[in-house]
């Protein structure tokens, strides 16, 4: 680990973390070979560059991004302009007795889910949005009544919260889980026709395949998904791996790699909001 200035003397940590049998680190993993010779500290600058509304939050990019401490007690928090007041639902998938998908090492998908939600949602309340969580226990949100279709029951009261909320954003945390451990990758899904949520899934997808470990995947549109159909406006689902890949596996289960996921989600919404606000700007038509 180390710890070095760029240029405009912020403090970025090179971050390490352990997969079993070796060793990721940002240049060779997580960048999937895209920045080829440069080193990871020229590589978080480039985020930077890319996202300059984030510059605010700069603090947690080095904390986040090195996986090393997210939250340290000397950093200055900074309100976001784009977020502030942005009202944001983030749902864990799955809880309580509903594990979702498992690793083959018995890990369970809910844990995953709500640790990122959790780091996801202070990154946003620290930039001054109003984030509200589904849930921010080991529950699935049923009523002891609710036996026998608690699945269904579930995500209806999901639904119920998050529309209560008027979100301007609703994201949906769930991990992957396939038949076979080679299946791998983060990928964002969106409903058919739902061009908010096309828009904000383009964005995180982008994201997901230049900062989360290597993937080609592209977004997936959707009409059957409980939550995605009833939930209007940019309102997505993010498969952030695979549960039953080894590695994403693995990566998925330190504290470092989910801080990163939840960072690039939070890269991804204050980018989307910003495409909004430039759409806003342009002119409607050209003057006569
Ligand atoms: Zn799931």
């Amino acid at each position: 680990m180390s710890n070095r200035r760029d240029a405009n003397g912020i403090s970025f940590l090179r971050f390490a973390y352990t997969v079993p049998g070796r060793v990721l680190d940002n240049q060779k993993a997580v960048y999937g070979g895209r920045d080829k010779g440069r080193d990871g500290l020229t590589n978080l600058a480039l985020i930077r560059r890319k996202s300059r509304r984030i510059i605010a939050a700069s603090f947690a990019t080095a904390a986040c991004l090195s996986g090393i401490t997210l939250f340290s007690p000397s950093a200055q928090a900074s309100t976001e302009p784009g977020l502030v007041g942005k009202r944001i639902v983030i749902d864990a998938g799955h809880g309580g007795r509903d594990g979702g998908a498992e690793s083959a090492d018995g890990r369970k998908e809910k844990d995953t889910t709500l640790a990122v939600a959790n780091d996801l949602a202070a990154l946003l309340r620290q930039s001054g949005a109003q984030v509200y969580l589904t849930r921010d226990t080991d529950t699935d949100l049923t009523q002891p009544s609710d036996l026998g279709h608690r699945q269904h029951a579930s995500l209806r009261a999901r639904t119920v919260y998050t529309k209560e909320k008027r979100p301007d954003v609703f994201i949906s945390i769930h991990c992957n889980g396939s038949p076979s451990p080679t299946w791998r990758g983060a990928h964002v899904i969106y409903r058919d026709g739902n061009e908010e949520a096309k828009a904000l899934a383009t964005v995180m997808q982008e994201n997901f395949r230049a900062y989360l470990l290597p993937t080609k995947r592209t977004i997936d549109d959707t009409s059957t998904l409980y939550l995605l159909r009833r939930i209007e406006g940019p309102a997505v689902l993010a498969e952030i791996g695979f549960m039953t890949n080894p590695q994403e596996s693995a990566a998925m289960q330190t504290p470092a790699y989910r801080q990163r996921v939840a960072f690039v989600m939070y890269k991804s919404v204050v980018e989307y909001f910003g495409q909004v606000e430039n759409s806003k700007d342009e002119p409607t038509a050209a003057l006569p």
